[in-house]
């Protein structure tokens, strides 16, 4: 066979615009949190319909933010999937408290909101100080949570939701009779990844995004060292003004060079979701009739942004000879999304009140894989890609 081209599993689209923004920035001589990063959270917050919007330097530290403003502390459990990115339960161990793992749906990979009332209880049940005081939940590779459900069980139990919607930029849910952007945010925070496995990238980059200004205000606390002052407001004093620092903080902060980069992006996202929901189309179709193959559900009541996609193969495939003859070919493929509880930094002590009832996300992590999905991929790139894929899995 003639050498064919590799097709990568992600591809970051961007070109001049974003190198012409960085070096804007650059130019202009304010490199971090100015008057980029204001606008890029203006911008932001417009297109995914919040009130507010702050840039932090990823959404790992915008989950960490996420959960100390609801008011997490040590010793407490937040429910949340074992089956994500492990920077999601990484986040809530930030602040000292426990991660309570639930089981996914396998349709759509996304936590089950009929287990989620149960490892409240348990909780409640437990003598032990320890109580659930929040839930963290994913829109899992773009695919927008069952919402409606877990904001039914949270509101019940008076529970604050935060949704990690890394992957979320674009996803869209049906909300009071239209379809509303990921980030409105329908929960109490979301906070979004600008990493280049995301669909639209700053290098790094992330954003948190609510209605309540309170917290809004502490975010742009926490992410400058506690700092009283920000510096745009002490650049333009005409008199001399000291800061203080009335609370412990963190150094969160984005760059002007990052948010410079993040505007010229969010110009292209509607675009990239356009093109992104047309190739998992594509995929849909043409993958449909493989035996035993499991293509992702996408409900009535959501539309993903395909930031991965995912597909569960039959029960004769291996996983790992699957991805090896494809990248034999050149199609670089990935293994499902993670499960955190079985990784060795969570083999310390028992995370989760659940942990034999992961069933359905360990089995995807073994039984699935992430096929190549990007902006600049042709139709060709994907019928070379699928062609491959029905070959390997008919063994
Ligand atoms: C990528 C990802 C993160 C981490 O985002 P960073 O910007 O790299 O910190 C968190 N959660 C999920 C679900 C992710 O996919």
């Amino acid at each position: 066979m003639s050498e064919q081209i590799q097709i990568p599993v992600a591809k970051p689209w961007m070109g001049k615009l974003e190198a012409e923004a960085a070096g804007r920035a650059i130019m202009s001589g304010w490199v971090t949190q100015g008057p980029e990063v204001a606008a890029f959270e203006q911008e932001f917050a417009t297109y995914v319909g919040a009130k507010y919007a702050c840039a932090v330097s990823n959404c790992t530290t915008a989950l960490h933010l996420a959960l100390l403003a609801v008011g997490v502390q040590p010793q407490d459990e937040v429910i949340t999937v074992s089956h994500s990115y492990i920077a999601t339960a990484n986040s809530i161990r930030y602040c000292g408290a426990k991660p309570v793992f639930v089981d996914i749906e396998p349709q759509t990979y996304n936590i089950n909101p009929v287990l989620i009332a149960d490892a409240i209880s348990d909780s409640l049940r437990d003598s032990s100080a320890s109580r659930t005081r929040a839930i963290l939940v994913v829109h899992q590779m773009g695919m927008p949570c069952d919402l409606k459900a877990i904001l039914d069980v949270a509101r019940r139990y008076n529970l604050p939701v935060i949704e990690d919607a890394a992957c979320a930029i674009g996803s869209e849910i049906f909300w009071n009779d239209e379809w509303e952007k990921i980030g409105k945010p329908h929960g109490d925070i979301a906070c979004f990844s600008f990493h280049p496995r995301k669909v639209i990238t700053t290098g790094d980059g992330g954003m948190i995004t609510t209605n309540n200004p309170e917290w809004d205000k502490q975010f742009r606390l926490w992410r400058q060292h506690g700092m009283s002052v920000p510096d745009t407001i002490r650049h333009g004093a005409k008199q001399v003004i000291f800061e203080s620092y009335p609370m412990l903080g963190y150094n969160y902060r984005m760059t002007d060079i990052q948010a410079a980069v993040g505007r010229e992006q969010l110009k292209r996202l509607p675009e990239i979701v356009e093109r992104r929901r047309f190739l998992a189309e594509r995929y849909q179709e043409k993958l449909s009739d493989v035996p035993g193959l499991k293509l992702p559900t996408q409900p009535s009541w959501a539309k993903s942004n395909w930031q991965s996609y995912c597909v569960r193969l039959p029960e004769q495939c291996d996983q790992i000879q699957v991805m090896q003859a494809m990248l034999d070919t050149g199609i670089s493929t990935r293994r499902g999304i993670m499960c955190a509880h079985l990784e060795e930094a969570y083999q310390t002590e028992a995370w989760s009140c659940g942990r034999d009832r992961l069933t359905e996300s360990e089995q995807v992590s073994d039984r699935a894989i992430i096929l190549p999905l990007f902006h600049q991929m042709t139709e060709v790139e994907q019928d070379r890609a699928i062609g491959v894929l029905r070959t390997v899995c008919r063994i």
